[in-house]
């Protein structure tokens, strides 16, 4: 998004060994190109004459004198003007080989001769067969030392990657950040600690040290701290926790080291440490192995030393950010480090209307989009996520040479997001689309008698995606914390209309089902052993949640005895085997709804909006639905329909 584009990133400026190894470069350039135009400057620019005519010349006694050299032989004829004034004409020649006879020749035509001086430039030569060697070594070297990271390892010990963004200039302000209201409020403090710190110390008050903002990838966390040094004009340095950990134990801690070293050179000024947890996982037990990560708990030592050892009131506030605040070691919380948290968190949908409406700015929308209703369609959607959602949208508009993005570019990319490109060229024969068309209609009409689902709004048999064949989308009317037990029961009877339906039609599965089958799986084994939603288990929590299993407590799941892990597969597969009941009751019930509402798919490959709509209103919901839904339980007297099992 173009906030981040105007960014005047200024590389910090190198230190001296990283310059060394640049000018080495331009003396040697310098001194070859002097050797090489050195002598063409000054020699003169002889008439070049074949050597056999100057044999010829000196024979007739036309030469007056000459320089014989090795390779070149420059002479002078002798000249006689009428009013004697002597304009000398000199030329040069190569010979063809060692001419041995020469000397004599020149002697017996009483040719004045010499050898030539010893060369006049032969210094630059000799220096640099002396010298350029060492130079050419220093001079690779210093390139490796400028490329940074790029060169071997080695060669960047202790080299702090802190990138500085001079007085202002991340150019991000709060303005564009939007829908986090709260971490805002709590940020705004920071500002203003940065640009009056006066106010604060003169009262005794500590400026605190480290802001830590916990929230999912893609919230706007890194947005948020820039805006941070945006507002407050001072300088930005920033540096990601998997940059500290290098191939070599203690490059990390040096670099650490070297940046605060650099901020607080800065101050005021702020720090940003991205993924802190890649550096500041809980030292011990978590590192898997024994012995842990040596380099990674180096570098975080030496960060908490670095945090404990500046005065509070240098103005140097760093802010970190991860979305695994429960992997963090404990002493990065500890009061006078990292002790406020600010949790970014996903929007709601005011907020997400919010964001959207900051990255419209830039872009021309037709009259009929509507910001709220794409924020109420997006559920779940990161701020990343809405900025990349306006970006396709406008994409899919320019493709089309609209003049402005309309309402169904938002809505095509939105599929896109939830599920994946459309793949026209995976062509299927007639059976698979039949069965993929019936499999979809079977789970929107299970959608549309469960409740807490949303509508659903499409039903298409045009693959997408990596996998999809076909899909069905069921949007929410509004956003969801909980889900309530019935909603989760729901839930898995429609995961499971997909498989439900090509049963009861076909009387034969085919593959299509495997990922439904996996996530109805999952989430009743969920309700059993997290949720606590089983009579016959209780609430008791089979799965220990990671915190604690990172603290060092042992196994990720209690210890429980045969018995009950009996007992949790036996309640698993009640809870899947009931649901699945459900759903075929439900399509037995709605058998021709079911017939209709295929074909009719299979001949326009996509339905939506009020048509399907009114179609899947006349679903009729089976007698035991209701009863099922409030007690996960069926009546005895139905027995399971084996007749639709052949
Ligand atoms: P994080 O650091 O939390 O993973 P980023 O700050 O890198 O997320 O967000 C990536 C991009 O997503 C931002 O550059 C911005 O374009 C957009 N974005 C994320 N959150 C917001 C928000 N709350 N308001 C506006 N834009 C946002
Ligand atoms: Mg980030
Ligand atoms: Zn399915």
């Amino acid at each position: 998004m173009p906030v981040e584009t105007n960014n005047k990133k200024r590389q910090i400026k190198p230190p001296k060994m990283r310059q060394f190894g640049g000018s080495l470069l331009i003396l040697l350039t310098l001194l070859f190109l002097l050797n090489a135009i050195v002598p063409s400057f000054f020699g003169p620019k002889l008439p070049q004459v074949p050597y056999s005519d100057f044999i010829a010349q000196v024979q007739t006694g036309k030469v007056d004198r000459a320089i014989v050299g090795g390779d070149r032989i420059e002479y002078a004829l002798k000249t006689q003007t009428p009013d004697g004034q002597a304009t000398e004409q000199v030329f040069a020649t190569t010979p063809v080989a060692i001419d041995l006879d020469l000397p004599k020749i020149l002697r017996d035509n009483k040719v004045e001769f010499a050898a030539p001086l010893p060369d006049q430039n032969g210094w630059i030569g000799t220096l640099l067969s002396w010298v350029a060697p060492p130079l050419i070594f220093i001079a690779i070297w210093g390139f490796f030392l400028n490329r940074g990271g790029g060169g071997p390892a080695a060669l960047t010990v202790g080299k702090s990657k802190a990138r500085i963004y001079s007085e202002g200039s991340t150019g991000v302000k709060f303005l564009d950040v939007a829908g986090v209201d709260e971490a805002k409020a709590e940020l705004e403090e920071i500002v203003d600690f940065l640009k009056n710190a006066d106010k604060y110390t003169k009262l005794g008050a500590k400026i605190p040290k480290g802001v830590l903002l916990v929230g999912p990838p893609g919230t706007g966390k890194t947005l948020l701290a820039k805006a941070i040094a945006g507002e407050a004009g001072v300088p930005f340095f920033s540096i990601s926790g998997s940059e500290f950990i290098e191939l070599f134990v203690g490059v990390g801690a040096a670099r650490v080291r070297d940046l605060f070293e650099q901020a607080k050179q800065q101050a005021p000024c702020i720090v940003f440490i991205d993924e802190l947890d890649a550096l500041g996982k809980s030292r011990g037990g978590a590192g898997g192995f024994v012995g842990g990560n040596d380099e990674r708990e180096q570098t975080l030592n030496q960060l908490l030393t670095e945090m404990d050892g500046f005065d509070a009131n240098t103005g140097v506030i760093i802010i970190a950010a991860t979305n695994r605040p429960e992997v963090l070691d404990p002493a990065l919380r500890r009061p006078g480090r990292f002790d406020r948290q600010v949790v970014v968190d996903r929007p709601d949908k005011i907020g997400r209307e919010a964001i959207l409406k900051v990255h419209a700015r830039n872009v021309k929308l037709a009259e009929d989009v509507n910001l709220a209703t794409i924020a109420i369609r997006t559920p779940g959607f990161a701020g990343a996520d809405l900025a990349n959602l306006v970006n396709e949208a406008a994409l899919l508009a320019a493709r089309q040479n609209r003049e402005a993005v309309i309402m169904a570019d938002f809505n095509e990319a939105i599929e896109r997001v939830v599920a994946g490109l459309e793949k026209r060229s995976r062509v299927l024969n007639e059976t698979e689309k039949k069965t993929v068309a019936y499999h979809e209609v079977g789970h929107a009409i299970i959608g549309a008698l469960m409740p807490g689902s949303g509508k659903v709004e499409k039903i298409s048999v045009v693959p997408r995606g990596v996998g999809a064949l076909g899909y069905t989308i069921q949007m929410p009317e509004e956003d969801r914390f909980l889900m309530i037990e019935d909603e989760i029961r729901g839930r898995i009877a429609i995961l499971l209309g997909g498989r439900s339906a090509e049963e009861t039609v076909f009387g034969k599965v085919s593959t299509g089902a495997s990922d439904d089958i996996q996530k109805a799986t999952d989430l009743a084994e969920r309700a059993v052993t997290v949720y606590g939603m089983s009579d016959k288990l209780g609430p008791i929590a089979f799965e220990k949640v990671q915190q604690q299993f990172i603290e060092g407590y042992g196994n990720p799941r209690r210890s429980i005895s045969p018995e009950v892990a009996k007992e949790i597969d036996r309640e698993v597969k009640q809870i899947v085997d009931n649901a699945h009941h459900i759903a075929l009751s439900i399509l037995q019930e709605n058998r021709d709804l079911l017939e209709e509402t295929a074909q009719d798919l299979l001949q326009k490959e996509i339905l939506e909006g009020a048509q399907l709509r009114e179609r899947l209103n006349q679903a009729k919901a089976p007698d035991e639905l209701a009863q099922w839904l409030r007690t996960g339980k069926l009546s005895e007297d139905k027995p399971l329909m084996q007749t639709l099992l052949v």
